[in-house]
């Protein structure tokens, strides 16, 4: 049997896409190398609990936003529940309610880091505004080719253009500009905003993107009943529904190119043919698996070019519900000290809803904890002493989380594990543990990012390194997107 698209990775971006092109009606096969659909947006079961594999935050469902575009269009129906506020920081042990309502928000900016911030978060909110009434509607972005540059210029307001100027300079330099520079704690804030939605700090994310992640949290936030993993099967029942097949289990080795078909070749030895490719894997992944040289060469020089990556360290943990049932689902928590030998800046926690009765059977609440990792090559050592960091940093993060949380106590914790870079190879199979997408960085402009369309014309791929890069929203455009360019 020929499919009509093979996708290879279950993960959001494979899913977006997958939905789409079941939905006219093509023969969709999907390739997922674990035993369950979502990557990076998943849920796992660990001792009976549910924790989260990677993403906590989910937004994306308002007007113009590619979750709500997906919902419409597919007739899903998410297990989900809005939540306001969406995130605590917390800087010198102090929280900062990240409100939903802007007006609020720059309220609580002023109140706590002083100065006249209205006209920063203004002009950030009205960039963010844009880029969500454009995401969709321009459908062959990145621009690869005249006809694409036509697009975009007829379907585009030119006066929407001027903004596009903010992603010459960056977030600092807007911020100087306007002499917001001076307070080394909202400096320090924007920077740990900006690392856990552009993977880079104000020096080096342009305003045009970093005015869209700062205002991450002004849109509807949800939570998924059940972990994550409850939004991703509305996904994979609808391609179920819909004629496609997910076959789990089965890791890609390699894809070849012979009779003018796709050869899909997983390491249980099957082959499967299609006339179309999507890849939802990592960049970094690709010259591994891709064996057609015009292709593989493609890939290399997209990594060679993208040589930074993060990873994280996360922990898992379990504590009986002795929390306050008002308290924000997510944190960040900003150290006055980084993380010894990851030497990251903030935490961030997430908890289970206090009313979701699936991950929180037994009167506990589920708690997931990540920070960054970087150089996490270094963890694939064969002389690194990862059991030893791995419990070093474990403790360090159940520490940091007591002394910043009142109501957390290490006697009320019922079961904890922790995670590496080394897991996120194991359980996602990116390569070298890479998380979280390509690093913004000043030298990379939304044109510039990498687009689905490759050196051959039926072989796509979409994914968090792909544009428009990182979380579940992005990674769910992108597969909108990758699906515009099928013909
Ligand atoms: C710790 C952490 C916290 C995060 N927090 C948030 C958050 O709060 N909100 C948010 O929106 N985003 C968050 N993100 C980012 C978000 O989770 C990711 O950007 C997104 O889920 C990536 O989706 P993807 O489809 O690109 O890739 P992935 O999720 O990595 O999916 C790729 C899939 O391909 C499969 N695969 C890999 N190799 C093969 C192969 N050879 N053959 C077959 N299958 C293969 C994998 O098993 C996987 O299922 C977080 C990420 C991390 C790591």
């Amino acid at each position: 049997m020929v499919y009509d698209v093979i996708i290879v990775g279950a993960g959001m971006g494979g899913l977006s896409a997958g939905s789409l092109l079941a939905k006219q009606g093509k023969k969709v096969l999907i390739l997922e190398a674990a035993k369950v659909a979502g990557g990076c947006s998943s849920s796992f079961i660990r001792k009976g609990y549910i924790f989260e594999s990677g993403a906590t935050t989910l937004m994306g469902f308002d007007e113009k936003q590619p979750l709500h575009f997906l919902q419409k269009e597919l007739g899903l129906k998410f297990p989900i529940t809005p939540i306001d506020p969406a995130m605590t920081v917390w800087q010198h042990k102090k929280p900062i309610i990240r409100y939903k309502s802007i007006d609020e928000w720059i309220k609580e900016a002023e109140k706590t880091f002083g100065g006249n911030q209205r006209k920063f978060w203004k002009l950030c909110y009205k960039i963010s505004e844009l880029v969500w009434k454009v995401a969709l509607k321009n459908k062959y972005f990145p621009p690869q080719n005249l006809s694409d540059w036509w697009h975009l210029i007829t379907h585009n307001n030119p006066l929407d253009a001027f903004l596009l100027r903010y992603s010459f300079v960056s977030v600092r330099d807007t911020l100087k500009k306007m002499k917001l520079d001076t307070n080394p704690d909202f400096i320090r804030f924007i920077d740990e905003q900006l690392m856990i939605t552009a993977q880079n700090t104000s020096e080096h994310v342009n305003m045009f993107i970093g005015a869209a992640m700062l205002c991450y949290t002004n849109y509807t936030n949800y939570y998924a009943w059940g972990g994550l993993i409850s939004f991703v099967t509305a996904f994979t029942n609808y391609i179920e529904q819909h004629q496609g097949s997910i076959l789990y289990g089965s890791r890609v080795k390699s894809i070849t190119f012979e009779n003018n078909l796709y050869h899909v070749h997983t390491e249980k030895g099957e082959v499967y043919q299609s006339n179309q490719i999507i890849t939802n894997l990592p960049v970094w992944n690709l010259p591994d698996i891709v064996d057609i040289p015009e292709l593989n060469a493609q890939f290399t020089k997209n990594t060679e070019k993208r040589k930074s990556y993060w990873s994280a360290f996360s922990t898992g943990i379990v504590i009986q519900d002795v929390l306050p049932k008002d308290i924000t689902l997510h944190h960040q928590i900003i150290l006055d000290e980084p993380v010894p030998f990851l030497n990251s800046h903030s935490i961030f926690v997430s908890i289970s809803h206090p009313e979701d009765k699936i991950r929180n059977a037994g009167g506990v609440r589920v708690i997931n904890i990540s920070t960054h990792a970087p150089n996490p090559e270094i963890w694939f050592e064969p002389d690194f002493d990862i059991k030893q960091k791995k419990k070093e940093l474990h403790e360090y993060l159940i520490n940091a989380l007591s002394e910043n949380f009142s109501f957390f106590k290490r006697e009320h914790i019922v079961y904890t594990h922790a995670s590496t870079p080394r897991t996120w190879q194991k359980w996602v199979y990116r390569k070298n543990g890479n998380v979280g997408g390509v690093p913004q960085t000043m030298g990379i402009k939304p044109w510039q990012m990498i687009s689905p369309v490759t050196a051959h014309k039926n072989f796509f791929i979409c994914g968090d390194t792909v544009y428009p890069g990182q979380g579940v929203a992005g990674v769910a455009l992108g597969g909108i997107l990758t699906v515009y360019r099928m013909k």
